[in-house]
């Protein structure tokens, strides 16, 4: 594989920007490679620099859930590009997107538009803390909520993936507040409660972890974290920034039919663009500036263009939601032939799935930690010799979409069980 203008300009680029990236885990800085500079990509293939083509299952980490430069979108966003890129007021097509997300996820009574899901968890837990007058949080080990400085504590992906236990350059006393229990532990959830009472204004969790690699919760562990929230007045947000739309219309939060107090969305919801949304219970939304006294605020929240490229992502997701049921089963024939290895231990929950380098059941941090790290860069080196893109990263999940063909699906079974 030739290699060589990627290779140019991730040399320039490493004069310029911190690694020569603008977000960590791109730089392929865990499976020993430098990373490929993509000129333009289609449906489910991405084409680098040197024009090397792979079906690409990274699908800019969670958003290309209708594949790349999916006509109907790019068609909307060409259009609206000509009425001007953004006015810092409102239009019509803010309310159409809140309208939608209101009506399909549950627990989610008002919204608000913001441009990344870093912002949105950090907004979201800003309002719990209003709403509740209390101060603590509970996270997760492994869990991913974005970089804000409260929630950077035993985060998941790059951190794992770059065995940064914590970030410098956060106080101490911004994680104070910080709690932290172990994913699918009821008890270390409930110790906390036993030890903090009446002081913890929210949990967050991802329904569905996966920036460890995709851990399911186990049967039983979501209505755990829904009971014990409501009886200790504590909030339940669900960050489901990868799972929302992705397991179907109504998130996680349907999959399991639980109903949290918030929610945290973004990836699908922008279509491709920089968009992210928090919403939940009115009481709890009510405490948000300019009607309440939590305060939030975005120059560019509810960009026209992003709002365009989500509105139509996911009209298209509802005019035909039985792409919910496709990406299922492919993912599944990838899973298959992944366990037919023999070398790794498989998690999918629909179309999210990782492949672990390890022998042990992977249900929390401690045991996706302990997949062999090395044995997955040789994988992934493998992979992409082979014409296919998947994260350069262990503790990232593999994406499937709707534009992954039943023949590139094929391909990409074939290789997998080729693998020695
Ligand atoms: C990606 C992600 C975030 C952060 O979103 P950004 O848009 O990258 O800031 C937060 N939570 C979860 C669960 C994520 O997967």
């Amino acid at each position: 594989m030739n290699i060589t203008r990627s290779q140019e300009l991730f040399n320039h680029a490493c004069t310029l920007m911190p690694g020569g990236v603008n977000s960590p885990v791109r730089a392929f800085n865990a499976v020993g490679r430098n990373p490929l500079f993509i000129d333009h990509a289609k449906g489910d293939r991405i084409t680098d620099v040197d024009g090397n083509e792979f079906i690409d299952y990274v699908c800019s980490w969670g958003p290309g859930i209708l594949g790349h430069a999916y006509p109907r979108v790019i068609e909307a966003v060409q259009r609206a590009c000509t009425d001007g890129l953004t006015y810092g007021a409102p239009t019509a097509k803010e309310s159409q997107l809140a309208e939608i997300i209101i009506s399909k996820v549950p627990g989610v009574e008002m919204v608000r538009l913001v441009n990344s899901g870093t912002e949105a968890v950090m907004s979201a837990v800003r309002a719990a803390r209003g709403y509740t007058g209390r101060d603590l949080i509970i996270k997760f080990t492994g869990c991913y909520h974005g970089h804000s400085d409260g929630l950077l504590v035993k985060s998941g992906s790059g951190l794992i993936t770059n065995a940064i236990p914590d970030s410098a350059g956060v106080p101490k006393a911004y994680t104070d507040c910080t709690l932290v229990a172990r994913y699918n532990d009821a008890d270390s959830v409930r110790e906390l409660f036993e030890r903090y009472p009446d002081r913890i204004a929210a949990l967050v969790v991802e329904p569905v972890a996966a920036n460890m690699g995709v851990v399911p919760p186990k049967e039983g562990f979501l209505e755990f974290l829904r009971q014990i929230t409501q009886d200790n007045g504590t909030v339940l947000i669900f960050d489901e920034v990868i799972t929302g739309f992705r397991l179907g219309i109504s998130g996680a939060a349907g999959y399991y039919n639980i109903m949290p107090d918030m929610v945290t969305m973004g990836k699908i919801i922008g279509g491709g663009m920089p968009l992210a949304a928090y919403g939940g219970k009115k009481d709890i939304m009510k405490t948000v500036s300019p009607i309440g006294s939590v305060y939030q605020a975005g120059t560019l929240s509810g960009n026209p263009i992003a709002v365009t490229a989500g509105l139509e992502t996911l009209h298209a997701l509802l005019e035909d939601e039985s792409i919910y049921d496709r990406i299922d089963k492919k993912a599944a024939k990838i899973e298959t032939a992944l366990k037919s290895t023999g070398k790794v231990v498989v998690n999918r929950v629909g179309s999210l799935l990782s492949a672990f380098f390890t022998d042990n059941e992977v249900v929390d941090y401690d045991t996706a930690a302990t997949s062999d790290t090395a044995a997955y860069a040789q994988y992934f080196g493998y992979m992409l010799e082979n014409g296919i893109y998947i994260a350069p990263s262990q503790f990232e999940a593999m994406f499937v979409s709707d534009a992954h063909s039943e023949e590139d699906i094929q391909k990409t079974v074939e290789v997998i069980k080729a693998y020695k």
